[in-house]
C-alpha cells in the first residue's frame, strides 16, 4: 500500500542521490583503509620494539649466569692452584721418602690436568661473555635507532591519522545530509546494502540485446547479472518507483537517465 505516489522526477533525485552516497561510500573506505595502514604501522613499531626488548632483556640475563659461572670457575681455578703451591712447597720434604714421592708425583699430575681444564672453562665462558655482549651492543644500536625512526614517524603518523579522521567525519556528515533527503526506509536500506554488497548498493541495469539469440530486449542487474522481470524494467523506464533488484536487492537504474541530464 502507498501512501504517497513517487514522481519521476523524485525518482530520479532519489537516484541520483543514491549514487552520490555510494561515491561517498567508497571515499570513506578509501580512507578507513588508509588509517587501518597506519594504525598498523605504528602496531608492527611497537611490536619491533618490544622484540627487541626481550631479546636484550634475555641477552642481560645470560650474561648475568655466564659472570656466575665464571665466578664459581674462578673460585674453583684458585683453590686448585693453592693446592698446588701448597704441594710444591712439600717436594723436598717428601722426596726424602722413596714411597710417597710416586702418589705425591700422581697428584701434582693429576692437579695440573685439572688447572688445564678449568682455564680452558673458563677461557669458553669468557668467550661466550663476549659474544653475548657483542650481541647485546648490537641489538641495543637496532633498538634504538628503531625509537628513533618511531618517534620521528609517529608524530607523523598521528598527525596524518587526525586529518584522515577529520577528512571521515566530514564525508560522513556529507552522507548523512544527503540521505536526509531521501525516505527514511530507503536510506536505511540503503545503507544497509552497502555494508553487506562491499559499497556497491545501486548499479545500473543492462541491456542484452541480441537479435540472432534474441526475440526481444532483455533488461539484466548489473550487480548480480540476473535478467530482470518485465514488471520491474516497466517501472525502471516509467521512472515508477525507486526499484530494487530481486535477486541481490541492489538499487536499479537506467543508464540513459543521467546521459540525458548530463546533455
Ligand atoms: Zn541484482
Amino acid at each position: 500500500m502507498r501512501i504517497k505516489e513517487i514522481t519521476p522526477q523524485e525518482v530520479l533525485n532519489y537516484t541520483s542521490i543514491l549514487l552520490e552516497v555510494q561515491n561517498i561510500y567508497s571515499s570513506i573506505t578509501t580512507y578507513r583503509e588508509k588509517l587501518n595502514d597506519k594504525f598498523k604501522r605504528i602496531e608492527n613499531y611497537k611490536r619491533d620494539l618490544a622484540k627487541y626488548q626481550k631479546l636484550l632483556q634475555k641477552y642481560e640475563n645470560k650474561k648475568k649466569e655466564l659472570l656466575l659461572q665464571k665466578e664459581m670457575v674462578s673460585e674453583n681455578l684458585a683453590s686448585n692452584k693453592k693446592r698446588l703451591v701448597e704441594l710444591m712447597k712439600r717436594e723436598e720434604e717428601i722426596a726424602r721418602n722413596q714411597r710417597s714421592i710416586e702418589s705425591f708425583n700422581i697428584e701434582i699430575t693429576t692437579i695440573r690436568a685439572t688447572i688445564s681444564t678449568i682455564s680452558e672453562e673458563l677461557r669458553d665462558i669468557e668467550e661466550q661473555i663476549n659474544d653475548i655482549e657483542d650481541r647485546y651492543i648490537e641489538t641495543k644500536e637496532k633498538y634504538e635507532s628503531l625509537k628513533i625512526e618511531f618517534q620521528a614517524d609517529e608524530r607523523v603518523l598521528q598527525e596524518e591519522t587526525k586529518e584522515v579522521s577529520s577528512e571521515i567525519k566530514k564525508l560522513e556528515d556529507i552522507q548523512k545530509e544527503k540521505l536526509s533527503k531521501i525516505p527514511l526506509h530507503i536510506a536505511q536500506h540503503f545503507s544497509n546494502i552497502l555494508q553487506k554488497k562491499k559499497g556497491v548498493a545501486i548499479v545500473s541495469v543492462g541491456l542484452l540485446s541480441d537479435p540472432k539469440k534474441f526475440k526481444e530486449e532483455y533488461h539484466y542487474c548489473t550487480g548480480c547479472n540476473i535478467v530482470l522481470p518485465y514488471v520491474i524494467v516497466e517501472k525502471i523506464k516509467l521512472k515508477a518507483d525507486i526499484v530494487q533488484c530481486p535477486s541481490c536487492f541492489r538499487y536499479l537504474y537506467h543508464p540513459s537517465w543521467f546521459e540525458e541530464t548530463e546533455e
